[in-house]
């Protein structure tokens, strides 16, 4: 695992909630939460997405738009209502009209952070999971999905050892099943994010045209939450299957081969972590040897460097 810092991705999001009731006798609005649909609104700078929810009863709406800055961050940040009907006042009809019905009162926002990936999720008998190793922007709604996932494959592969100085390398192969499938459903969204915000232009005409074309099966869609393959590669895996499937596999090659270790004691003794920063070699075994290893590699760095021991 190393320092990391969750970095600003410039966006934030409001969420809101519309009652069935509140959409009585406006049949545009009320067919949004009597049908099995979601929907998606793109302009410049932010997308929105709605959809029915609690047996058809709420609409729920996610709304990205551009972070204000001063948008707090915090697990329960709120802001006026006045800024999220500022930002969309130009939008769809649709939009407007389901805004209008939302209360004069503080809507909450999320400012949304990344990661930039991390050297590795396990150190000795400790792993990460979900958003602590792969914040992910909501945009192709695996952030969740990815944690289930995680969760999946931990499950597994700790049912799968009978002895508890197996557990690190249970979390090795945890981490070998789901890091790069992980990170993969991170970088989607970021991608995502680029394709649904574009300002009005050619690259957005040719955008909604690529949309329409993907709609009939002509070629891939830009937006890859609505895209058949990227749909095909999250939707159509059964990772924990994979990780029953592939454990005693995986258990052989990992119990043989070195393992990486992050080298992440830096700090003590260079003020640029970024020169040494990088990955030391432990066994299978993983956290004692790390441990000790490490305080070798320090004194051979030291040496390296010319630094006085
Ligand atoms: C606007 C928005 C829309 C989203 N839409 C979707 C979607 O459609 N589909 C999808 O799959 N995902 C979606 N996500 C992502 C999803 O919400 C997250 O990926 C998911 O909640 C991550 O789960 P987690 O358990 O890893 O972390 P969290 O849900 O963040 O849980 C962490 C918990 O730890 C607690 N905690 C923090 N610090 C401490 C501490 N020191 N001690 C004790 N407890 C602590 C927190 O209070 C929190 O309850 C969306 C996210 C946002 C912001």
């Amino acid at each position: 695992m190393s320092a990391n810092a969750a970095q600003n991705t410039g966006d934030a999001a409001y969420r809101i909630t519309i009652p069935r009731e509140k959409l009585l006798g406006r049949p545009e609005l009320l067919k949004l939460v009597d049908e099995s649909v979601s929907y998606r609104w793109m302009g410049p700078g932010g997308h929105i997405m709605a959809y029915p929810i609690r047996n058809h009863q709420l609409i729920n709406m996610v709304l990205l738009h551009p972070d204000r800055c001063d948008t707090e961050e915090s697990w329960t940040a709120t802001g006026p209502k006045s800024h999220m009907t500022e930002f969309y006042s130009n939008w769809s009809p649709t939009v407007r009209a389901l805004l209008d019905l939302v209360e004069e009162k503080e809507i909450p926002e999320w400012k949304l952070k990344i990661l930039t990936p991390l050297l590795s999720w396990v150190e000795g008998n400790v792993a990460l999971m979900g958003d602590a190793c792969h914040p992910t922007l909501p945009y192709v709604a695996q952030g969740a999905a990815q944690a289930a996932e995680d969760a999946g494959v931990l499950a597994a592969v700790l049912s799968l050892i009978s002895d508890k100085e197996d557990i690190h390398i249970a979390l090795l192969i945890y981490s070998e099943l789901r890091k790069a499938r992980g990170e993969t459903a991170v970088a989607s969204a970021s991608k995502t994010r680029d394709a649904l915000h574009l300002p009005d232009g050619p690259d957005q005409l040719l955008r909604d045209e690529a949309i329409r074309k993907a709609s009939r099966g002509e070629c891939n869609s830009p937006d890859l939450w609505g895209d058949k393959s990227f749909q095909a590669s999250i939707w159509g895996v059964d990772i924990q299957q994979q990780a029953v499937d592939s454990f005693d596999y995986l258990y052989r090659h990992t119990a043989a081969k070195p393992q990486y270790g992050v080298f992440s004691a830096t700090y003590h003794f260079i003020s640029d972590p970024s020169i040494l920063s990088g990955t030391i070699y432990t066994d299978a075994r993983g956290g004692k040897t790390y441990r000790k290893n490490l305080d070798r590699i320090l004194v051979v760095m030291k040496d390296i460097l010319g630094l006085k021991r």
